[in-house]
Parts: C-alpha cells; sequence; structure tokens
C-alpha cells in the first residue's frame, strides 16, 4: 500500500476526476446521517466508484492520486435550492426598504435599465465565486437570460437549476410570456443532456402571471415532464392580494388550476394556514425556506417544522444577493437553525444533523436532483466539499455537525469538487478568473451608481 502523501498534487481536466480523499471526518448524509470516521472515498469520471474503510480503499486504487484531509470534515456540496445569481450585481441596494419599495422603486427599474447578458454573465460568475468558495455545488437560478447563464455556470464546471422565467412585463430579455416560454422551451432542449445543466419552468409568482398561462404552464410541465419553480405565499400581502382579487389563497388557485402537485418547487411559503400546510404536503410540493431573505425583508416565517411534521420535503435556499446579501448556504444553515428555534420557542426542533441534511439531500431533493446528488454514497456524482476544522472557532470539535452550521463553516471551506472537479482549493478558484470576476463587479457599481 502506498504512503499517502501529505501534499498531493493532482491533475486538472478529465484526470483531476480520478482522486481518494480521506477525510478526518466524514459525512454521508445518506443512508446514516452521522459524522464517521477512519473512511476514504474515491470517485472516477465525475462518479463516487468507491466509499469505505481508508486502509481498503487506498489498497483498491494504489496508483490513485490520494488527498489526506486530517483536519476536515468532508460532506456533500450544498444545494441553494433558490437564487437569482446575477443579482448579485445588485448587493446592497435598496437596503432596508419594504418589499414592495425594494422591488418597485429600486430593484426593477435598475433592472430595466441595465439588465443584459453582459450584466447576468457577470453577475452568475459573481455568485459562482462566491458559492464554490462557501461549499455551495448546486444552484437554483431564476433569472433573464438563463442560456447565459448556464453557460456561465457550465464554463465555470458548476451544477445549475435554470428555472427559465415566465414574466409578462417587458423587458431586455422578452417582450411578452409568449416569447418567454419560446425561448424556455428552447433552452430546455438545449441543455437536455447535459450533465450540469436541468431546466424547469420559473413563472416568477402567481401575482405577476396570469392564472391562464398559468394553467398552460401545468399542462406543458405534463407534456415535458418538468418540474415549476415559483415564489408562492412570500408575505401576508401577498396572499390578502389573492383573496381580494381572486376570491381565495393562491394555494387553493394553484390548486385548481392543476399546479400543486409534486412536479411543484414552492419558494418562501411563510403565510399559509395549517390546513394549508397539509394540503400542500399531501400533494407532494416541494417547499424552499430562504430564511435570510424573509427576514431581511420581513415577508414572515416558512413554518419548516410543520411542514417536515407533515412530511413535506424542505429545501434551503439564499434568495437573491440583492436581499441577503450572501450566497453563503452555511450562513443560511445557521439562520434557518436559529429562526425554527427561535419562532417555535423550542431548542429541540432542527437539530444541526437535520439542517445539514436539508442543505444538501433536502435541496436536492426540492430540485428533483436527489438521485444524482446530495449525499456520499456510490454511484452519485462527487459533488464534495472539506471543511477545515483546525480552526479556534470550530475546536473542540465535540458535534461536527453543530460545529458546521453554528461556527462560520462557509468562510472555512478548503475544497470544493463538482462532478469530480476541483473548482476551488484553498483560496485559489480553479475555473474562474477570479480577478476578472472581482473587477466586472466593481466595474458594474460603477455604472449602476452613475459614478
Ligand atoms: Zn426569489
Amino acid at each position: 500500500m502506498p504512503e499517502p502523501s501529505s501534499n498531493p498534487l493532482f491533475p486538472q481536466g478529465s484526470e483531476a476526476a480520478d482522486l481518494v480523499i480521506s477525510p478526518r471526518l466524514l459525512l454521508p448524509v445518506a443512508p446514516r446521517n452521522e459524522a464517521l470516521e477512519g473512511l476514504s472515498v474515491a470517485f472516477r469520471g465525475g462518479s463516487i466508484t468507491a466509499l469505505g474503510h481508508r486502509d481498503e480503499v487506498l489498497a483498491e486504487h494504489p496508483n490513485t492520486p490520494h488527498l489526506e484531509l486530517g483536519h476536515h470534515a468532508l460532506l456533500p456540496g450544498l444545494v441553494n435550492a433558490h437564487g437569482h445569481l446575477a443579482m448579485s450585481l445588485l448587493r446592497g441596494l435598496g437596503e432596508s426598504e419594504s418589499l414592495t419599495d425594494w422591488l418597485n422603486n429600486t430593484i426593477w427599474p435598475l433592472e430595466a435599465r441595465w439588465m443584459d447578458e453582459g450584466f447576468v454573465r457577470d453577475g452568475t460568475r459573481l455568485a459562482v465565486a462566491e458559492m464554490v468558495a462557501t461549499g455551495t455545488t448546486t444552484a437554483s437560478d431564476m433569472y433573464y437570460f438563463p442560456e447565459t447563464a448556464a453557460l456561465a455556470c457550465r464554463d465555470a464546471g458548476f451544477r445549475l437549476q435554470a428555472a427559465f422565467p415566465l414574466i409578462e412585463i417587458p423587458n431586455a430579455y422578452s417582450s411578452d410570456f409568449d416569447e418567454c416560454l419560446a425561448k424556455g422551451l428552447a433552452l430546455r432542449d438545449r441543455f437536455r443532456d447535459d450533465g450540469l445543466i436541468t431546466t424547469c419552468f420559473g413563472p416568477h409568482s402567481a401575482y405577476t402571471v396570469d392564472p391562464k398561462r398559468l394553467r398552460r404552464v401545468a399542462v406543458l410541465a405534463d407534456e415535458v415532464d418538468a418540474d415549476v419553480h415559483i415564489h408562492l405565499h412570500e408575505t401576508e400581502a401577498e396572499v390578502a392580494g389573492a383573496r381580494d382579487a381572486q376570491g381565495g389563497t393562491w394555494i387553493r388557485i394553484l390548486d385548481e388550476i392543476g399546479l400543486l402537485t409534486e412536479r411543484l418547487q414552492a419558494v418562501h411559503m411563510t403565510a399559509v394556514t395549517d390546513a394549508e400546510i397539509d394540503l400542500v404536503s399531501e400533494r407532494g410540493v416541494r417547499v424552499v425556506h430562504c430564511p435570510h431573505s424573509n427576514m431581511k425583508l420581513a415577508s414572515g416565517i416558512c413554518p419548516v417544522t410543520k411542514f417536515r411534521a407533515a412530511g413535506a420535503t424542505v429545501g434551503l435556499g439564499t434568495d437573491g444577493a440583492a436581499s441577503n446579501n450572501g450566497l453563503d448556504m452555511f450562513a443560511e444553515a445557521r439562520l434557518a437553525a436559529l429562526l425554527a428555534k427561535s419562532g417555535d420557542a423550542d431548542p429541540t426542533v432542527l437539530p444541526a444533523a437535520d439542517i445539514i441534511a436539508m442543505a444538501t439531500l433536502g435541496g436536492a431533493r426540492a430540485i428533483g436532483l436527489d438521485e444524482q446528488i446530495g449525499s456520499i454514497e456510490a454511484g452519485k456524482r462527487a459533488d464534495l466539499v472539506a471543511v477545515d476544522l483546525n480552526h479556534p472557532a470550530m475546536q473542540p470539535v465535540n458535534d461536527p455537525h453543530a460545529a458546521l452550521v453554528h461556527s462560520d463553516a462557509g468562510a472555512r471551506v478548503t475544497h470544493t469538487f463538482i462532478d469530480g472537479q476541483c473548482v476551488y482549493e484553498n483560496g485559489v478558484w480553479k475555473t474562474l478568473d477570479i480577478d476578472e470576476v472581482l473587477a466586472n463587479a466593481v466595474s458594474w457599481r460603477t455604472r449602476l451608481n452613475g459614478d
């Protein structure tokens, strides 16, 4: 058996897929959601090929490069189940405005003035750079020019669910709903067999898309076998508006339309009754919880523990950086834990291991990728993240899951692998020109502020 190298060098490109990693702790999430010692994982061609006792895995792979991570936890890459990636360029704008003012007076006018393919490409790259450095390997993105975003992600080796936008208001991307739909379906065709990019319908919300058109989305989603990703019941005001205009809540209306099914990825869900929680859970709707955005915009609190008790899948999302203001999913996990405990006035709800599962496999289930990602298991794609535990804020590690959730783990990510490719290692972005990404962000700040 070869001696494990303490300073491993492994080739990039396609050869980088062939590697054995031996972490101090391995958190597979499934089938056991525990922190395990003495294990190694091997992957080839982007797929996890072996997971087992270190000595056995190393003996089976005598010629494979070996990455020894003696102070690290290795876990599945985090899944950001809801975001608007290019909006990273709007980070910090419209601070402390109400949701309505923030959208109507700040975000939408800026997007109307500036949003184009260049904005989307530069903003998406900025978002991917932040996410891979903080342990996220997959994101769902709902934004204009989704093809540009998808190509930017694929070039960076980042896994994306592109929820192609369906909106009625004319903008630089589309003149109406029908054009959105045509472009979205073409996008779906183009990326049908892509290893990193998946697509789904992305109607912005029930209050911005006419119910008749949402009915078309429901029929089309069945025809092409696709999910539907939508902001739903984000605030009490949104629900009150539905009652005034439609005579019922959006959840009830979507149920009548035929959208309240296992195809639906429902984002936010802060304003829901117990009966609606039961209905949504019975229908198999997947819920995406965005605690930071909800708290920052005072939108309300998603009753996560009730959804989980009712059997619903719950994933976590950051929402756009304009309402967060970051895309660090470990930070989102911490907020989800704190909000559930304080919201329920019960410190026993959502223990750290459950939160880690929600941020990984829960997110993968929420966006329909759980057969490929979300846990470290043989046969799944090698989306892996290493966190250095050798830090005063982490030690002693009596509870690894709690350390990851509550001790700023996003700042201590050392390695990020997506589909077996190392995209980030010890402060170095392997697939992005970080100087260019940051220079572009500064350039957009100047343009947006009219400096
Ligand atoms: Zn959103």
